[in-house]
Formats: C-alpha cells, structure tokens, sequence
C-alpha cells in the first residue's frame, strides 16, 4: 500500500479463478457473465466439443487440434494445458488489452494454467474455488450427467491433484453459494484492496 503505482494496480486486477472440475466454476462464472458486464471474462480456445447449449466465442471458442497449434506456435496462448484428454488454452491479446485499458479480467483455468499465470504476471491475484466437501464434488461432478464414466474418473483424478494445491493460491473462497462466491469475487476484483 502507498508504493503501487498505476500499472501495478491495473496488472493486479486480472484474477485467475481455478478449482477442481465439478466445484461449480462454471456456474459461478455464468453467473458474473449474466449479472457484472463490468468483468471481462476471458474466453479459451478449446480442443473439447462443445456440450449442449455451449456457444462459440461464449463458453469457448472451438478449434481441432491443428488450429490449436497453431496458436500455440504462434504464441497466441498466454497459456495453455492438457486436462483430461483436451487442450484449453487462454488468447493473449484481448487479455493484455483489457488489463491496459484497466478493466478487471477474470480467467477461470486449471491448476495448470493458474501457475504458468502466476510466472507469467506475478501479479495476478490467484483464486480457489473449494467445493463444501469432497463427497458434495463428486455428487456435483456425477450429477451433471455430460459426461461418460471414463470421462467422470479422469475428472475426479484431475480433481485429487486439484485439491492437493490449494495452498499455492492467494485465497480460497468455498462454494456453499453461487450468489456468495460471485460477490466476494466482485467485491476482490472491483476493490483494490491489498492481497
Ligand atoms: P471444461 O471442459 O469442464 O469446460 O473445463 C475443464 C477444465 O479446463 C476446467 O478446470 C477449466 O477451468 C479448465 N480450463 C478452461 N479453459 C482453460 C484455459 O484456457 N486454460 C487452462 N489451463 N485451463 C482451462
């Protein structure tokens, strides 16, 4: 506090929002995409199909796998990772736009993704999004019915590995209420309140 300058400030107002598949990231992050234009959600590019109702250029943007190499060749992907059998990845330059321009930028990625984040701007304010228990991750992450059993076992895997790094975040926001995450997010990313 006092020694920030405005460049800090505006390069801490990107978020990295990550936690275990099925901890309801998505949920919350629809519910941002609904309720705070004043947020820019970053959107991937992915290799994954679409689920249904998914949109490109809102959920994700769609690609095979040449197309997402090339971005990685052309260094397009601020970052990138291979979970469960796709690649994700998050397009540079609208991200860098944003954050010049001093809008507050929310990523929702995987562990992965978070940390090559955390080198890439060191500033960037890394979120965990803890589900209430490890029984209620897996009735969510079941319950969701998108999925094959095969797909749901490498998500509770990923899950497993997820949990374990929680303590390599700034902070942990427990997923009891949609409505309550989506407002200490706000309230984190809108303030520029210390870490
Ligand atoms: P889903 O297939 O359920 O939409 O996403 C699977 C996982 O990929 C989630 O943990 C999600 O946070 C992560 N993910 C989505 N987009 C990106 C991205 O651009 N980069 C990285 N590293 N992970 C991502």
């Amino acid at each position: 506090p006092g020694g920030d300058t405005g460049s800090d400030l505006r390069r801490r107002r990107l978020t990295v929002l990550s936690g275990p598949s099925g901890v309801g990231k998505s949920t919350v992050v629809a519910e941002i995409r609904r309720a705070h234009p004043e947020v820019w959600l970053s959107v991937s590019v992915t290799t994954r199909p679409p689920r249904p109702g998914e949109k490109h250029g809102v959920q994700y943007f769609f690609v095979d796998d040449a197309g997402f190499d090339r971005l990685v060749g052309d260094g397009e992907l601020l970052e990138w990772a291979e979970f469960a059998g796709n690649r994700y990845g998050t397009p540079r330059a609208p991200v860098v736009e944003r954050l010049a321009a001093g809008v507050p930028v929310l990523l929702e990625i995987d562990l992965q993704g978070a940390r090559q984040v955390r080198r890439a701007m060191p500033e960037a304010r890394l979120v965990f999004l803890a589900p209430p228990s490890w029984d209620e991750l897996v009735r969510r992450l079941v319950g969701r019915g998108t999925e094959p059993p095969e797909v749901i076992e490498r998500r509770l895997d990923a899950a497993r590995v997820e949990l374990a790094a929680e303590k390599e975040f700034d902070l942990t926001l427990v997923n009891t209420s949609v409505q309550g995450v989506c407002e200490e997010l706000l309230a984190l990313m809108t303030n520029q309140s210390p870490d």
